[in-house]
Formats: C-alpha cells, sequence, structure tokens
C-alpha cells in the first residue's frame, strides 16, 4: 500500500524515544516538550508554543481563551475537517459556515464580507448578529490543504468587525503568506502532528501565540489548572491535554527534519502539475499570489473522480476524496450556511487527494500517474 500522507521516520526519533525510555522520562516533565515547543514556536515566528494531545485540543483552548463563550458565534469555512467545528462545539459556541472559493478552496472573502455587512450590527465593541442576537466572537481560517486566502484582507475583515482570528493551521506547517508564516497573523495559531500531517508526533498538537500571558494561560488549562502541585490546588476547570515527553521527543526528531519534508511535498507536487496538465478535464488547485504553500496533500478535481478513486485504491494507492462539507453532516445541518451557489458540494463531488507521502520515490510517484493515466483514459 502506497499511503496518502504516511509518516516519515527516518531521523534522530529511536534515539530521542530511546532516551525517553532508557530515563523513564515519559510523561508530563521532561526536556523533550519545552523544546518542541520552542522548535515550533521558532520555525512559525511565533514567541511562544504551547505544546498539546493533538490539534483539536489546541483549537479548542485557543477558541476559549480568545473569549469565545457559550452561545457566541464562530466563522470557519464550510470545507474543513470536522474537528474545527467540533471545538466550537465544545464550548457551547455554534459554528457558521461560508461557502469556500471555487479555485483554492479555501474561506470565500466575498462571501464572507457581503455577509457581515448586511446581517451585523457593532454594540459596545462586540459584533453582533441580527438575526439571532448572537455575538460573533472570532474567525477560524482553515489553510486547507497547506494553501491559505489573502490573510491580509481577512485580518482587515477582522478588525473591522472586531473578530478574533484563531488560525487552524493543522495542515499548514511550512505554509507561508507574504513570508509571513501560517498561524502567525491571529491572535492563535494551532497545528497538529496526527499521522497524516506534515511532521508526525503519532498524536500531536500545538498552540502557537506571541502573547506570553496568553501562552501561560494556555499552559495552565491544559495541564489541569494547577496552581500548586503539593496541595492539589487548581484554580478553574482545566483539561488533560498536554503533550507527554516521549511524543515530544519524536516530535523534536522530525523537526529536525521539517525542511526536507517540504522539499520533497513541493517536488512530488511538480512532478503531478506537470504530469496532468492538459489531461482531461483535470483543474488543479490555485495558488493566489503570495502564498507559499507546504503542499501537504496533493488534491485535483475531475469529473473522473469516482471511478478513479476506485482504480486508484483496487491497485492500492490511498486515493482519497475531499471531507464531507459541514452543512451535509447530521449535527450542523441545522447551522448557519453562507453561501450563493454551494461550491463546496461541487468541489467535494470531483476532488481527489492522491499519494504525497515525503517518503514516496519518484517511481512511486510515477505508478500514481500512469494509474491515473489510465483511469482516465479507460474512462473517457
Ligand atoms: C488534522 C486536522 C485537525 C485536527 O487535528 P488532530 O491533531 O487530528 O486533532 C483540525 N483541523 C484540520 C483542518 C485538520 O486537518
Amino acid at each position: 500500500m502506497i499511503l496518502l500522507s504516511g509518516p516519515n521516520i527516518s531521523g534522530n526519533e529511536w534515539k530521542y524515544v530511546k532516551e525517553c525510555l532508557d530515563t523513564a522520562w515519559v510523561s508530563s516533565a521532561g526536556s523533550y516538550v519545552s523544546k518542541f515547543e520552542e522548535m515550533v514556536a521558532d520555525f512559525s515566528g511565533a514567541k511562544y508554543g504551547v505544546a498539546t494531545v493533538n490539534g483539536t485540543a489546541a483549537l479548542h483552548i485557543s477558541l476559549q481563551l480568545s473569549g469565545v463563550e457559550r452561545d457566541d458565534l464562530v466563522i470557519l469555512p464550510n470545507i474543513t475537517f470536522v474537528a474545527s467545528a467540533n471545538a466550537v462545539k465544545y464550548i457551547g459556541a455554534q459554528p457558521i459556515f461560508i461557502d469556500i472559493d471555487e479555485f483554492t478552496w479555501q474561506m470565500d472573502l466575498d462571501i464572507l464580507e457581503n455577509y457581515l455587512s448586511s446581517n451585523t450590527e457593532l454594540k459596545d465593541g462586540d459584533c453582533f448578529e441580527l438575526k439571532s442576537g448572537n455575538r460573533i466572537k472570532a474567525i477560524m481560517p482553515v489553510h486547507v490543504l497547506g494553501n491559505m486566502c489573502d490573510m491580509e484582507r481577512l485580518l482587515e475583515i477582522a478588525a473591522t468587525y472586531h473578530l478574533e482570528i484563531v488560525e487552524d493551521s493543522t495542515e499548514a506547517l511550512g505554509s507561508y503568506f507574504k513570508n509571513k508564516h501560517a498561524g502567525s497573523f491571529g491572535k492563535f495559531g494551532c497545528f497538529s502532528f496526527n499521522g497524516n500531517k506534515i511532521i508526525s508526533t503519532g498524536g500531536g498538537g500545538m498552540i502557537v501565540t506571541d502573547d506570553e500571558a496568553l501562552a501561560k494561560k494556555a499552559k495552565h488549562l491544559t495541564t489541569q489548572a494547577k496552581v500548586d502541585s503539593l496541595r492539589y490546588y487548581h484554580d478553574e476547570i482545566g483539561y488533560n491535554y498536554r503533550l507527554v515527553n516521549v511524543l515530544a521527543a519524536i516530535g523534536v526528531a522530525q523537526m529536525e527534519q521539517l525542511p526536507g519534508f517540504i522539499k520533497r511535498k513541493k517536488e512530488i507536487d511538480a512532478i503531478y502539475r506537470t504530469a496532468f496538465e492538459g489531461l482531461a478535464d483535470i483543474r488543479f488547485q490555485e495558488v493566489n499570489e503570495h502564498v507559499d504553500p507546504n503542499c501537504w496533500l496533493f488534491t485535483f478535481r475531475t469529473e473522473y473522480q469516482k471511478s478513479l478513486l476506485n482504480l486508484l485504491n483496487e491497485r492500492k494507492l490511498q486515493s482519497r476524496p475531499f471531507w464531507l462539507p459541514m452543512n451535509q453532516l447530521p449535527m450542523y445541518r441545522d447551522n448557519l450556511y453562507i453561501n450563493d451557489e454551494d461550491i463546496s458540494g461541487k468541489v467535494v463531488g470531483s476532488c481527489l487527494s492522491i499519494p504525497c507521502s515525503t517518503y514516496l520515490t519518484d517511481q512511486d510517484v510515477e505508478l500514481v500517474v500512469n494509474t491515473v493515466r489510465e483511469g482516465i483514459f479507460v474512462d473517457a
């Protein structure tokens, strides 16, 4: 089986994990957690990093620390992994879904701006949705597939409507807008180190921020809000969301290899784009000017989606469609979905992601290319 985006364990992982096991520093204490936090913060251009058990937990805590409360509204794109919306619900807040741009598959900022200008009002420094009367507290851009929207414009919109920004940059470690790293635009950025992400700790996440006080609060909340460990004094309801040392050790080894991983992702992206340019009805994900994406997951559109998915998976070349749009999931069916012509639904019906694990050889990639050509040729 050639994996879509599998973990690449080829550096110092064994060595650092062995050190944890040999010294029994496997749990919450140990030097790798802070080292990993420093490395990710440095790489992403943020001042502070707080490691978490996964990316979902990072989103949850970041929303809470942005002041999102029960019954507030949080804006996010309709195409994302379900965790982005779930994190909003954990707080008792409600997501508002914005349709995506047909070409970049990121939140459509025209639709966003139209919606905000005609459906909200500012009162005492907060933005309220006119119909429900509920406060819109935050916006969560999701850098889908490592691509990004026009972050300058998003920042302006957020400032105009007094919205806090929590970036779901879980797929975008190594992506930049105007040379500024994903996750460093909002009050908080969140990364994930799940098995399929560009670096992996098996499971893991990270909150990054420039605000020292908020970083301290994030650490506090993710470690059971413990003030005095001897007397078990906790000053609020915290979470057991910390990343353990043995996983952070893997993370440090992965961060050492990140530049190489990004390079390989870009090479694979370039091979596919060259090979498929002009082939049948294939359309690539477009990348806006000023965006330098990490090319995390190679995905393209074709009306031959279904037959290609079958053929590729039959040949053990792991391939997937996009996630179902949030408005199509049972728990989010009744939430606001702002759209003109449901681009999300159209894109999902024709997208597929094909193998681009960083350890793939050029021969592996060629095998995928030939199989896609074969599938399209047979079907056409
Ligand atoms: C992976 C991912 C998450 C969640 O990260 P986990 O580490 O799996 O909890 C959230 N949002 C998006 C868009 C993701 O791709």
